[in-house]
């Protein structure tokens, strides 16, 4: 195994982080994919944490900066998300670079997500759930499933050799009072203070301006995870669905 430092863009800055290469072929187990920068943390931080507890190599690609916000920018995005970053424990992370607020699914933004996949060769990745109320988030899911597609074609000018992800999951880091059916949850009762403290990174977006007294927009989260952990007899839980069926070669995993 070998270490390469390489540079990466957290929300249009440059930040190091540090890329973990077991040979040339495929270098991300899993790749987060996230409308904006903290949407991996909120959505999955638990399982990021429990993802590379167990050896995996794991990679988020934010696709805009998520600025402006009342009380954020550029510079502090970045930092905030240097700092998340560092706290997950994430083997790589980029920033697409796309336009926050105006996300479309073109050509174009095919293309570049689709050379991402064919260098990252991530077997799974995960996706914001397809229905939302934010119109960014609904974009990047349409946006992934189209890139996943092409980046498994042949006799193009992409960069990179065909290559398709496996798996496409969907996590939920949605803008909308949905009732969910998630297709599994995942325990993430040894992470969520981890997770927690991810999310807290992000003063900028979920601390400053919102209410101080208990519950915070943090303790909300808090109740969400323990309202899904109760459903499935843990202390905190990690929703997830996907389009596709999922297959499971043994029943060790399920709880
Ligand atoms: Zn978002």
């Amino acid at each position: 195994m070998r270490e390469n430092r390489i540079s990466g863009r957290a929300a249009g800055a440059n930040i190091d982080v540090v890329a973990i290469f077991d040979g040339d072929s495929v270098m991300l187990d899993i790749l987060v994919i996230a409308p904006h920068p903290d949407d991996a943390e909120l959505g999955m931080g638990g399982a990021i944490l429990k993802f590379k507890a167990a050896g995996l190599r794991v990679g988020v690609l934010d696709l805009t900066s998520g600025e402006p916000t009342p009380y954020g920018s550029l510079e502090i995005r970045a930092r905030e998300t240097a700092a998340a970053t560092a706290v997950l424990g994430l083997d790589w992370r980029d920033n697409l670079g796309l336009p926050n607020r105006s996300l479309e699914p073109t050509l174009a933004a095919r293309e570049q997500l689709a050379v991402v996949f064919r260098q990252q060769r991530p077997r799974w990745l995960f996706a914001p759930y397809w229905i939302d109320a934010h119109p960014d988030h609904v974009a990047a899911t349409q946006l992934i499933e189209a890139a996943r597609f092409w980046a498994k074609l042949s006799n193009t000018k992409m960069a990179g050799e065909p290559y398709h992800p496996e798996r496409i999951y969907n996590y939920y880091c949605v803008h909308l009072k949905l009732a969910l059916q998630p297709a599994f949850i995942l325990d993430i009762s040894d992470e969520w203070e981890k997770k927690r403290a991810a999310i807290e990174c992000y003063q900028s977006q979920f601390v400053t301006g919102r209410p101080v007294e208990p519950p915070t927009f943090v303790d909300s989260l808090r109740d969400e995870a323990a309202s899904w952990g109760k459903t499935i007899g843990t202390k905190y839980g990690e929703p997830f669905t996907s389009r596709e069926p999922l297959g499971l070669s043994t029943m060790a995993g399920l709880v």
